[in-house]
């Protein structure tokens, strides 16, 4: 198999695998996607690992070896305590929960980063060593350090918003005894985070003596991890609905890419909650965008979702300048008018829907009251916009994103109790937390990361 070429959303740029995980962000200010979106290996009736592997190798082509292909995979199976990896399971007439949350972190991050960490490492080569950075609002940051931590010629920085994530969120970060790991709280929001990593990214001066890239699902070696568990439910349930809880609409994508590569996936609905700038861009053809308002399902509080810029390139036939017009135009004027047809081709690939937090509270203490079931608030946000899809006969999935143990304040909210707990989130004995704390401010940040990224 020879390795397969990614351009740049922005038509600017062509790449092999490893330039392109190593990158993370082309350099003409767009998202890697493959040129051509390989065929689906089959699925059905096939262990997840195999169809795992079979993904991988179609993205990844000859940048590592079969051997060293199928160790990073089983390497990446390896924390995930369910045998199914993502188990279905059913809760009503033509209506399932796509179980995500099996892996080491309790989120469904866990897949793209479980297996980002062998990938990287097995693509780095000669050359300098790799320093990681991520801006996180919880799971992305507490699944990156678990499978970064200890990785021989990688550093890993994580950005979170001081007091912004949950507790069970933030200790999963700041726990780890891990050297090569470093954790900087913000004084400011999630946007603020991002802010100082697109600056810290495009600074030069670090990347004079190592490889910068970043862990966020900008990079397309994220997204590769999450297309499996669309194909093998897909050939369970042949023409399912997915109802996707988005944020930075990464995992949505990931089901638009299992159909494109032929997957009988249905339709695909991006779950939204009160931070609705997708939402509204469908409806009105605006896409702008306003501070994010913090809600229960924190983990998408985002108003500038980074993939959407893929769905529009497919949208626009593939046309790199037409995506660079509108995602320049997006940055500078903080909104950007969708044209009729672009809009048009849009809505034929998903459709957007929200829930507000007293929708997704009230989908948390139904769903117990009906079943017994407790799902954490991201999932409630897809349930409760699936259940007011119009009726088919098509089944229905919603993602289950993480485990509802890692969100205490919406089980409080919604069932006036703390969730049930869950073993592997419970710090170690003795466990200390360490991170510092910055303001939200560039060359603070810069002088932070670089003495880290300088220690032995
Ligand atoms: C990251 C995350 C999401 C949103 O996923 P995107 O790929 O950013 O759209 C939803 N739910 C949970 C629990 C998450 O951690």
């Amino acid at each position: 198999m020879s390795e397969p070429a990614y351009v740049s959303t922005r038509g600017g740029d062509r790449a092999d695998f490893r330039a392109a995980a190593l990158r993370g962000l082309a350099p003409d200010g767009g998202l890697y996607v493959p040129e051509r979106w390989p065929a689906a290996p089959g699925a059905e009736g096939r262990p997840y690992r195999d169809v795992l592997i079979d993904t991988a190798a179609r993205f990844v082509g000859d940048a590592l070896s079969s051997q060293a292909l199928a160790a990073a995979c089983d390497r990446a199976m390896a924390g995930f305590d369910h045998p199914e990896i993502a188990p279905l399971r059913h809760l009503g007439p033509n209506l399932h929960l796509l179980e995500l949350f099996h892996g080491p972190t309790a989120a469904f991050k866990d897949f793209a980063m479980q297996l980002m960490a062998p990938l990287l490492t097995g693509v780095l080569g000669d050359g300098p060593d790799l320093l990681l950075l991520t801006a996180t609002s919880g799971d992305t940051g507490a699944a990156a350090v678990h499978a970064f931590a200890d990785l021989p010629r990688v550093k890993l920085v994580v950005f979170h918003p001081l007091d912004r994530v949950s507790p069970v969120q933030r200790l999963q970060m700041t726990t780890t005894r891990a050297a090569n790991v470093l954790n900087l709280a913000v004084r400011g929001d999630f946007d603020d985070c991002q802010g100082l990593l697109k600056a810290l990214l495009a600074d030069a001066g670090l990347r004079r003596d190592r490889r910068v890239s970043s862990v966020n699902s900008v990079n397309f070696a994220r997204l590769m991890g999450q297309v499996p568990y669309y194909l093998t439910t897909a050939a369970r349930l042949p023409g399912a609905r997915f109802v996707v809880p988005t944020g930075n609409f990464g995992d949505a994508f990931a089901g638009w890419i299992a159909r494109a590569m032929g997957a009988p996936v249905g339709t695909i609905t991006a779950a939204v909650n009160r931070n609705d700038a997708l939402e509204r861009a469908f409806a009105t053809g605006l896409y702008d965008r306003r501070p994010a308002a913090p809600s229960h399902s924190v983990s998408m509080d985002v108003q500038a979702p980074s993939n959407f810029e893929r769905l529009v390139f497919e949208a626009t036939g593939r046309d790199g300048a037409a995506t660079a017009s509108v995602f320049e135009t997006f940055a500078r004027d903080s909104a950007v008018r969708l044209s009729p047809p672009l809009l048009e081709a849009l809505r034929r690939e998903v459709s957007v829907g929200s829930a507000d937090e007293s929708a997704t509270v009230a989908e948390m203490a139904r769903l117990h009251a009906e079943t017994g079931i407790e799902v954490c608030p991201h999932t409630a946000v897809g349930l409760s916009v699936a259940r007011r899809l119009p009726p088919s006969d098509a089944p229905t999935v919603v993602l289950a994103t993480a485990h509802p143990a890692k969100f205490e304040t919406a089980a409080q909210a919604a069932l006036g109790r703390a969730p049930a707990p869950l073993e592997r989130l419970t710090p170690r004995e003795g466990a200390v937390e360490r991170f510092d704390i910055l303001d939200a401010d560039g060359a603070a940040a810069l002088a932070r990361v670089q003495a880290f990224a300088a220690s032995a």
